[in-house]
């Protein structure tokens, strides 16, 4: 069964892009927990980063370029990059992300 990020890609449920190209999508999460709360997703459907491979090294790297290229573009001058992994680890869409919070408040307790 195609993951709800899957969805986002196929363009069956819509969503806020902010950035795209043939290897990523970048969008507003649902349920911001931060003034900004970006998603940055790669296309490849990896689960989790448990189940990431040596041959996808360059794409979990291009994933944080990716963030690095949002925050210049939105003049974003800090912020926090995190990745949920595994379910004991506060994952619930098993399709790999990697957030990018910014803004006035972060409250760390609800990064779950
Ligand atoms: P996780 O807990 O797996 O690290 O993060 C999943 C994130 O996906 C959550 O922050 C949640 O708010 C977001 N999310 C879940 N469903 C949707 C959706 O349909 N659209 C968008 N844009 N974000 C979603």
């Amino acid at each position: 069964m195609k993951t709800i990020f899957q969805k986002i890609i196929d363009r069956e449920i819509p969503s806020t892009i902010i950035w795209e190209d043939d290897e990523i999508i970048a969008i507003n999460d649902i349920a911001p927990i931060a003034p900004i709360h970006i998603l940055i997703i790669p296309k490849k459907p990896i689960p989790t980063i448990i189940e990431a491979h040596t041959e996808d090294t360059n794409l979990i790297g291009k994933m944080v370029m990716t963030a690095q290229k949002i925050a210049k573009e939105k003049n974003i001058e800090g912020y926090k990059l995190l990745f949920n992994v595994g379910e004991k680890g506060g994952q619930t869409v098993f399709h790999v992300h990697m957030h990018l919070l910014a803004g006035d408040f972060i409250n760390i307790e609800s990064l779950q």
